[in-house]
């Protein structure tokens, strides 16, 4: 079975509820109905709940930023997976670079959070990816099969297929600075071979691409063999880019 293309926009924190009504509202009505390609939209929690009723009756899932790995208890700030699903996301985004160098989340952390999201029912969409020094230090695969490695050993193959991963190299991310098809296939490349040597069914696991995706630049992207999708941030808060980008053309 072909792997199902995946176009994830990720609002981080922007959107107001109205905001998010209105991108919700435009995307819900232009690619509502689009077939044969998954839409995921990941806006605020606070916005969840609007969102959830903007795209209802449409194909579009909707997917938080965040959890907590805890089903409940002292952790102020935090939201946990029930509370998600209770909300209506049926995803949620782990171990974005934001989070991991703005908050300090580490594998370990972020392990935890996809046990427990997969346990309740959400699809985790697991980030990777390295950074412009490990790059020019020739580290990127040892930092991405780490960071592979760390979310995926050990779980069973119905687990792993529900696992989304998105290479995101963190040069490449709100900076405009695109890594070239060549560089982001060779990197999905890898992880599908590193996928494949620690048992998983890597030719069922969904590998995204995420930084600095644009209407203009989707296509391309898209083409590679192993890049099954995007992860996408400033370009999906606004209605016609982001729907340029749900209809690539490969
Ligand atoms: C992201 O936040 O995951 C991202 C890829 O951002 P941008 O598309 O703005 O580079």
């Amino acid at each position: 079975m072909p792997r199902t293309p995946v176009l994830a926009g990720n609002w981080k924190m922007h959107c107001t509820i109205a905001e998010a009504t209105a991108l919700a509202d435009g995307l819900a009505s232009k690619v509502g109905r689009v077939e044969g390609r998954r839409v995921i939209l990941a806006p605020p929690f606070t916005a969840l709940g609007a969102v959830r009723k903007a795209i209802e009756g449409t194909r579009i899932e909707l997917a938080a930023q965040n959890v907590h790995d805890q089903a409940k208890g002292a952790f102020t700030g935090e939201i946990s997976p029930a509370m998600l699903v209770d909300a209506g996301a049926t995803s949620v985004i782990l171990g974005h670079s934001e989070r991991r160098a703005l908050f300090d989340e580490g594998d370990d952390f972020i392990r935890r959070k996809l046990e427990s999201a997969l346990a309740i029912g959400l699809g985790p969409i697991v980030c990777v990816g390295e950074t412009l020094a490990q790059r020019d230090d020739g580290r990127t695969l040892a930092v991405v099969s780490s960071q592979v490695d760390a979310a995926m050993r050990g779980l069973d193959a119905t687990a792993a297929r529900r696992v989304i991963i998105a290479y995101e190299p963190v040069w490449a991310i709100g900076t405009g600075r695109v890594a070239t098809r060549e560089q982001a296939q060779e990197v999905h490349g890898q992880i599908r071979a590193l996928l494949q040597e620690i048992g998983l069914p890597a030719a069922d696991v969904p590998i995204l691409y995420g930084g600095s995706v644009k209407p203009d630049n989707v296509d391309g992207l898209m083409a590679e063999p192993d890049i099954d999708g995007a992860l996408v941030g400033g370009a999906s808060l606004e209605v016609e880019g982001f729907a340029r980008i749900v209809e690539y053309r490969a």
